[in-house]
């Protein structure tokens, strides 16, 4: 269990882009270790039902919160909102991310780079302003964690496919190591998780449905990884299991 003084009701986490993939194994796992949940989705209300509706089964309360975290008001509205619904927040995931068409560096319009940068990098910037104001004991909070979703791609770079999105990921390495040095010493743990192919939506919705069976052969463990895989180990990050555990960027990758 996470630390939390609001020692009688369960932690509550926040958890982005809860609706598919990564962010509703997440959701549905955290219900399952003793967490209520935030459940966030910007468009994909019936997937964003399901994930709460799971999280209700594992034991948890879920409260459904509508925003696109690219927007500065949606998400303050989304943090308060939260506070009304399941009481103090304890934890943030900030998960919810995009990808774009394949395309080289030379195709890549700025209207494309302002989205991906909006959603994945502003987007996790936003959340995690309003949750220090809630958590860091520098605000008078009571500490907490959170963890970034990043990307083997932040080091491979993206190549022939989505070096914008490559970046972004890049961008949430530095953030990730930058906030867990400014709240290192006021409560509030930050870390990462740095994905490889996980089976999700997202490739579908990036143009390439087929992207994790296509690669599979090639990765180390001739296999993409499961949701659920992941989320297990945000969870560890998020849990009192990683007390000490802070900047750090763990990679569950399969060996990528
Ligand atoms: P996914 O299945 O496509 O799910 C993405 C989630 O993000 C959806 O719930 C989506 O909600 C939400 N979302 C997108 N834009 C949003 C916005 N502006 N505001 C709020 N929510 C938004 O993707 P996934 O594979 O689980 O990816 C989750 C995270 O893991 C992302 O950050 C991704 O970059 C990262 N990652 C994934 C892989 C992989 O291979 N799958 C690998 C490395 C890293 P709606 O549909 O409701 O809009």
């Amino acid at each position: 269990m996470p630390t939390s003084e609001n020692a009688a009701a369960r932690p509550v986490v926040l958890v982005t882009g809860a609706s598919a993939g990564i962010g509703a194994a997440t959701a549905r796992l955290a219900a399952g270790a003793g967490w209520d949940v935030g459940v966030n989705y910007r468009s994909d209300r019936a997937g964003a039902e399901a994930a709460a509706e799971a999280v209700r089964a594992a034991g948890g309360r879920a409260l459904l919160l509508q925003a696109d975290v690219a927007d500065p008001a949606q998400v303050a509205a989304m943090f308060d909102r939260l506070d009304e619904g399941l009481g103090r927040l304890d934890a943030l995931v900030n998960n919810a991310g995009i990808v774009a068409p394949a395309a080289r560096v030379e195709q890549i319009t700025a209207e494309r780079l302002s989205q991906l940068f909006a959603v994945n990098v502003t987007g996790s910037f936003l959340c995690a302003a309003q949750a220090v104001r809630r958590l860091s004991r520098a605000h008078g909070g009571p500490g907490g964690a959170i963890v970034n979703v990043s990307s083997v791609a932040a080091v491979l770079g993206g190549a022939n496919q989505y070096v914008d999105y490559a970046a972004t990921k890049g961008a949430i390495d530095s953030f990730t190591i930058g906030l867990a040095a400014e709240q290192a010493a006021h409560g509030l743990r930050v870390n990462a998780v740095r994905p490889g192919v996980i089976e999700t939506p997202i490739h579908a919705k990036g143009g390439a449905p087929d992207r994790a069976a296509r690669m599979a052969p090639d990765l180390p463990m001739r296999r993409a990884g499961t949701a659920d895989e992941v989320a297990e180990a945000i969870l560890w990050l998020l849990s009192d299991k990683a007390s000490y555990v802070t900047g750090e960027i763990l990679k569950v990758s399969g060996g990528r």
